[in-house]
């Protein structure tokens, strides 16, 4: 039988305490979380620290509890214990290679700081990495597994790596059509993706904020886009396509690290979590 893990190299954790805090993206609200040390084999593990309760909430796909306009992730036996918009922290995490963490949460959401992943990673690097003991499993896709709504799709096929090749097609005339591929064995996570912010349509703004959404957006934190070009510079001429890789990772992080290749056509929050779950369904099966 093929390994369904390969070991590669050994868990890591962060080396003290990390503390960030900020605007939260969709309440609005002041947010604040610490990243803290955590033994191997425990994963990306979260808890509010306002609650009474310290449920814990694992960073996998099954935690999954609302997807609109990012990914948020709940308790089981507690509805009130859901944490929003972990993305960009879970993609900071997988490319400073933490494989272990606790997070402390002030509020229902963590802090959007620049709406990139950037400033996570940096004070993650900042703190410092620790090796630990145990080795780390890295899960390798067996079979190819997708999942489509419409025109949209992901797929991930057997690959000896991990890479995403994303397309981007908007029908809007500043953000059109564009492709962009990742390879985390060639490339910089740092310089190509990590410092890529979310956007979002000046359009939309007033139906966002109706829906309770994007109340914390501002030109600090996301790319705002009206129908002659964005508010606010790029920091890449392709950005949007960047950061849809981002989120692409950090939803692929659910699962810790595996390897695969994606492929995404115009796949949200929602697409890669349903295919993060059937990864989750197929190394659970395989391993037994
Ligand atoms: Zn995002």
């Amino acid at each position: 039988m093929k390994e369904l893990f390969i070991k590669k190299g050994r868990q890591q954790t962060v080396n003290k305490e990390i503390k960030l805090k900020g605007i939260a993206l969709h309440t609005g609200k002041e947010a604040a979380i610490t990243i803290r040390p955590a033994a191997s084999q425990t994963g990306i593990v979260f808890y509010r620290n306002d609650l009474e309760s310290k449920d814990l909430i694992e960073a996998r796909p099954e935690s999954v509890v609302n997807l609109e306009r990012n990914t948020t992730i709940g308790h089981k036996e507690n509805d009130k214990a859901s944490i929003s918009t972990i993305e960009h922290l879970m993609a900071a995490l997988w490319g400073a290679g933490i494989d272990n963490a606790e997070i402390a949460v002030s509020g229902p959401e963590i802090p959007v700081i620049d709406g990139s992943a950037y400033p996570y990673y940096q004070k993650i690097l900042e703190a410092g990495i620790k090796e630990q003991t145990e080795k780390r499993n890295v899960y390798l896709v067996q079979k190819a597994l997708s999942v489509r709504d419409n025109s949209a799709s992901i797929t991930i096929s057997p690959y000896t790596g991990f890479k995403i090749s994303y397309t981007l097609d908007y029908d809007h005339p500043v953000v059109g059509k564009s492709f962009f591929e990742f390879d985390a064995l060639k490339d910089d996570f740092a310089a190509k993706i990590a410092q890529a912010r979310t956007f979002g349509f000046a359009e939309e703004i007033e139906k966002l904020h109706e829906q309770g959404l994007a109340l914390g957006g501002s030109l600090d934190n996301a790319v705002l886009i009206n129908r002659e070009g964005t508010v606010n510079p790029l920091r890449f001429e392709n950005e949007f396509v960047r950061h849809k890789i981002l989120d692409v990772i950090g939803d692929m992080a659910l699962n810790g690290r595996i390897m695969g290749h994606i492929k995404a056509f115009k796949s949200g929050h929602r697409l890669h979590v349903e295919l993060a779950k059937k990864i989750r369904e197929n190394m659970i099966e395989e391993e037994n």
